[in-house]
């Protein structure tokens, strides 16, 4: 059996980091990091998701507020809400439930986030800086990705990495994390051809297709790592883009699905915020 990468092991270090934080701030009788997570109209996943915020970012001292909106609000109204939460000194970080309602331009609702809050990383100014190698938010699914490299000192540096998956929310994120660590990173996509001989060589295997248990043992090599970002539903269970069965005992390193990198996510968002309370008051 290769080893397990533990997500939820990472998470609960990050957890205490981001309370020490904290802590350190309340001693010192300073504001703690403030966020306001926004739903527009009540999707089932965003339900979920900001709920899963709200329980981590309160369990650890960070102030969290919902911002719940009707579904047919206008977009006008949605932006003005925004604005206004640009402009209060008090709120560090602010989280957009996506997708929005259908109508709403997505794209101009997300850029009007101010960048210095944008602790997702949505908006273009902040997806420019990580592609331009600056400092910023990382976004919490790839950065879950080089957190858990980091975290089990899996070096980057010179490795042949491959990811699969190329969407702007995780496969291309990813890519560009990576590359800043100075990995050799090759992306492959629904059109790539010989993936399970490019991934066979491969030192490490990020996969992020959305295909329940797809990648098998024939993708993989005794000394592969492989990070499964995937999570479809199966038979009413959250599975990965990895056949955890067939594949674990054949590499050296993996993620299970559930509580690899999913578990640690939501934790880094949250610590997101404790970034931008330092920014803002710099
Ligand atoms: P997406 O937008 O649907 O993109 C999927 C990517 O996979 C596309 O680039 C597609 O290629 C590629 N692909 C699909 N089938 C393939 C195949 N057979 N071989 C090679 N490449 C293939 O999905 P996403 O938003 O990136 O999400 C990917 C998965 O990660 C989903 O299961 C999602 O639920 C999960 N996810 C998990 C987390 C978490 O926190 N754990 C967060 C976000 C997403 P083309 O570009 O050529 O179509």
């Amino acid at each position: 059996m290769g080893m397990i990468i533990d997500g939820k092991k990472v998470a609960l270090e990050v957890k205490e980091e981001i309370r020490n934080f904290v802590n350190m701030r309340k001693n010192n009788g300073l504001r703690v990091p403030s966020i306001v997570s926004i739903l527009v109209g009540n999707d089932g996943g965003s339900v979920f998701y900001i709920n899963n915020q709200e329980k981590i970012a309160t369990s650890l001292g960070v102030d969290f507020k919902k911002l719940l909106l009707e579904e047919n609000i206008s977009e006008d109204h949605l932006i003005n809400e925004i604005e206004r939460l640009n402009n209060d000194d008090n709120v560090d970080g602010i989280i957009l439930q996506l997708p929005l309602p259908k109508g709403m331009n997505e794209k101009k609702v997300i850029n009007t986030i101010s960048s210095y809050k944008d602790i997702d990383c949505l908006t273009y100014e902040n997806q420019g800086k990580l592609y331009c190698g600056e400092k910023v938010f990382l976004p919490c699914t790839p950065n879950s990705v080089v957190t858990l490299l980091d975290k089990y000192e899996i070096k980057l540096e010179g490795k042949n990495v491959v990811v699969i998956g190329r969407s702007n929310i995780v496969g291309k994120p990813v890519a560009q994390l990576l590359l800043n660590k100075n990995a050799t990173v090759t992306i492959c996509h629904s059109r790539t051809k010989n993936l399970q001989e490019i991934c066979k060589n491969a030192d490490v295997i990020v996969v992020a297709i959305g295909r329940a248990n797809y990648l098998n043992e024939d993708f993989v090599n005794e000394n592969s790592i492989v990070i499964d970002v995937g999570t479809s539903s199966l038979n009413g269970k959250i599975t990965g883009d990895v056949n955890f069965e067939r594949v674990s005992d054949k590499v050296k390193m993996i993620t299970p699905v559930p509580g690899g990198v999913g578990a640690l996510t939501t934790t880094l968002l949250i610590k997101n915020s404790c970034e931008a309370l330092e920014n803002n008051e710099n």
